[in-house]
C-alpha cells in the first residue's frame, strides 16, 4: 500500500481529518481536483491585489471546537482575527442595530434603542445558553442515539430542562423570534441570520437554528488573516510537515474495489493504494459517481440536495463602503445584516418556491478589508453580498448564464438602497450563483451545505441511517465532510470525528 490512508477531496473537512491522521503518524496522501486546497473554505486573487473567498468566510463554529489548538495551525501561518461588533443591522429609517460580542453591551445598547427588549435578549441568551452548549457537543461526535443522549445528560454543559425546551425546539426559528422579541427589527435580525441555515423561517422544527445563538457570544466571529482560505492553507502545510502528501489538479475518477473492500484510487489513470480511503467530497461524488456502479447504494438518489438557496457578489471597490444609518467603520466589522423585515424573507422564499431568483432578496454584506489590510489594495474595500433566496433549476427552463447580468444588478440595487454610491466604487467582480457553485466547487444543485439541513437529514440520520458513523457501507471506505453530521459550515467537526473512528479502525 503506498499511503496509510488516501483522502478524496481537500475541503476542510478532508484537511481537518488527514491532519488529525498525520499527526498520529500514519501516512496521508490527499488528492483535490482543483489547483488549490480548501473547496468552500479557498481564498484566490480574483481582481488583482483584491483576495475574494470563494465559499465560507465567517468562522463561527469551528471557534467552538478545540481543532484549531490540537493542530497548532497558528504555527502554520493561521491567525484569527475576532470580529466585533458580531453583526450590524441598517434599516430604511436609517436605524442603525447592533450585536456585540459582549451580552451586557448588547443589552445595554438594545435597550436604549428599543425599551424592553434589551432585556428580553438577556432572557433569550439565558434560557437557550444551555441548550446552544449541549448543542455544540453533539457536534463533536458521532451521532449515535447513545452519543446524543449522552451529550444531552452528561456533557460539558449543565444539563437541561428538556420538557420545557421541547417546545421551542420543534416551532419554526420564525414563531420563536416572535415569541421572544416585539420588536421586529430584532426578530427580523435573529431569523435573517438563522436562514443561513438554509430551510425558511416557517419550516417545523427549526427552532435550534436560532436558539443557537448564545453561541455567538461564546465562540464569537473570526477571520483568518488574508482571507478564509488560509485555515486550510495551514492545513495543507500541517499535513506536509507531518510528512503527509497533498495533490493539487489531481482529480480521483474511481474508488478501487477490491473482494468488495475499498483499496484506494484512481487519479488519472494512475492507481494510489491505501489501507483505507476516505472520501471528503460531496455524497452524490463519493458513493455515486466514483464508486463503481454495483456498489453505488439505493438511497444515493432520493437524498434531498434542494434548489440552491443563495447566491453570491462579489465585488472590488477602491473606496470603503459607506451606511447611511451608520457612516463609522465600526458598521463594517461584522456581518451586516440587510433585510427590511419578515415580509421581506417571505416573500424572497415565496419567489424562489416558483422557481424564481427573489427580486428583492436580503442580503448579508460582508467588509472584511475593515478589519484585514491584506485583501485589498490601500483604500480599497471587498465587499461580499450573500443573498437569498436563489434556485438552482429555474422555470420556463430559464438558464443561470442568461439571467445572471440581472440578478447581480437587482442584488446591487437592493444594497445601494443602504449604500448609496457603492456601484460607482467597483472597480472588479464575481458573481457566484447556484450554477457556478455546482460548476466550480463540486456544490450539487448549488446546495452550500451539501445536502438540506433538516431534521431528516440531521445527526444519525446524515447523510444515510446506515453509514452516519463516518463508515460507509463498503469496507475500508470512510466519509467526511459536510454531507456528514454535523453538516455544512466552517467548523471542521465532521472531520474531527471522522478521523477518531479511522484512527480506531486503523489500530
Ligand atoms: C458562497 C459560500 C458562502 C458560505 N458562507 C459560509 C460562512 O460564511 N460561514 C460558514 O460557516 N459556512 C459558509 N459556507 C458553507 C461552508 O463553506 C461549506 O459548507 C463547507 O466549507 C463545506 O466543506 P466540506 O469539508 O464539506 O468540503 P467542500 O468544501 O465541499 O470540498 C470538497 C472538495 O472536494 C473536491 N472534489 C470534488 N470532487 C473531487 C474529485 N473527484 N477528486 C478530487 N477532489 C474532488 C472539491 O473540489 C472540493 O475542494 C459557505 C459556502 C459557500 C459556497
Amino acid at each position: 500500500m503506498q499511503y496509510d490512508v488516501v483522502t478524496i477531496g481537500a475541503g476542510h473537512n478532508a484537511l481537518v481529518a488527514s491532519a488529525y491522521l498525520a499527526q498520529a503518524g500514519y501516512r496521508v496522501g490527499v488528492f483535490e481536483r482543483r489547483p488549490i486546497v480548501g473547496g468552500a473554505v479557498s481564498t484566490q486573487e480574483i481582481v488583482p491585489g483584491y483576495q475574494f473567498d470563494l465559499g465560507g468566510s465567517a468562522h463561527i463554529l469551528i471557534r467552538l471546537t478545540p481543532i484549531v489548538e490540537e493542530l497548532q495551525l497558528e504555527r502554520f501561518g493561521l491567525t484569527y482575527l475576532d470580529l466585533d461588533p458580531l453583526f450590524f443591522a441598517p434599516f430604511p429609517d436609517d436605524e442603525a442595530v447592533f450585536i456585540y460580542r459582549d451580552v451586557d453591551r448588547t443589552v445595554d445598547h438594545l435597550e436604549s434603542l428599543f425599551p424592553g427588549q434589551g432585556r428580553a435578549y438577556r432572557r433569550f441568551i439565558d434560557d437557550w445558553r444551555d441548550f446552544s452548549l449541549t448543542v455544540r457537543d453533539t457536534f463533536l461526535a458521532s451521532p449515535s442515539p447513545f452519543q446524543l443522549g449522552k451529550s444531552m445528560a452528561f456533557g460539558g454543559s449543565p444539563p437541561m430542562d428538556w420538557k420545557a425546551a421541547m417546545r421551542h425546539i420543534t416551532r419554526p426559528y420564525g414563531e420563536v423570534v416572535s415569541e421572544y422579541f416585539s420588536e421586529h427589527k430584532l426578530q427580523t435580525m435573529l431569523a435573517w441570520m438563522a436562514a443561513q441555515s438554509g430551510p425558511p423561517p416557517t419550516e417545523p422544527m427549526t427552532g435550534p437554528f436560532v436558539l443557537w445563538h448564545p453561541l455567538y457570544h461564546e465562540g464569537g466571529i473570526a477571520r483568518p488573516r488574508g482571507g478564509s482560505g488560509m485555515l486550510t492553507q495551514a492545513l495543507k502545510q500541517h499535513i506536509e510537515a507531518h510528512g503527509g502528501d497533498v495533490f493539487v489538479d489531481a482529480p480521483v475518477t474511481e474508488i478501487l474495489m477490491e473482494n468488495g473492500e475499498a483499496v484506494g484510487v484512481r487519479v488519472d489513470d494512475e492507481p494510489i493504494t491505501a489501507r483505507a480511503t476516505l472520501a471528503g467530497t460531496h455524497v452524490k461524488e463519493s458513493l455515486g459517481r466514483l464508486l463503481p456502479e454495483r456498489y453505488r447504494p439505493d438511497f444515493i438518489d432520493n437524498l434531498r440536495l434542494g434548489n440552491g438557496f443563495g447566491a453570491i457578489l462579489r465585488l472590488a471597490l477602491d473606496r470603503p463602503v459607506r451606511y447611511t444609518a451608520h457612516p463609522g467603520t465600526d458598521a463594517r466589522v461584522g456581518l451586516q445584516l440587510i433585510c427590511r423585515d419578515m415580509q421581506q424573507l417571505h416573500s424572497a422564499y415565496g419567489s424562489f418556491m416558483q422557481k424564481r431568483p427573489a427580486e428583492d432578496p436580503p442580503i448579508v454584506a460582508m467588509t472584511f478589508s475593515a478589519v484585514d489590510d491584506t485583501l485589498a489594495p490601500p483604500g480599497g474595500e471587498v465587499l461580499w453580498l450573500w443573498a437569498q433566496y436563489f434556485p438552482y433549476e429555474l422555470a420556463d427552463g430559464q438558464r443561470w448564464e442568461d439571467i445572471k447580468g440581472d440578478v447581480a444588478d437587482t442584488i446591487l440595487d437592493t444594497f445601494e438602497q443602504y449604500a448609496p454610491g457603492t456601484r460607482d466604487a467597483i472597480v472588479g467582480q464575481l458573481f457566484q450563483h447556484p450554477e457556478w457553485l455546482e460548476r466550480e466547487l463540486g456544490l450539487f444543485r448549488g446546495n452550500v451545505m451539501h445536502l438540506e439541513m433538516s431534521i431528516d437529514q440531521m445527526f444519525m440520520l446524515r447523510p444515510h441511517l446506515s453509514l452516519s458513523d463516518y463508515r460507509a457501507h463498503v469496507d475500508r471506505l470512510y466519509l467526511t465532510g459536510a454531507s456528514t453530521h454535523p453538516g455544512g459550515g466552517i467548523m471542521g467537526a465532521s472531520g474531527r470525528n471522522a478521523a477518531r473512528v479511522l484512527l480506531k479502525d486503523l489500530d
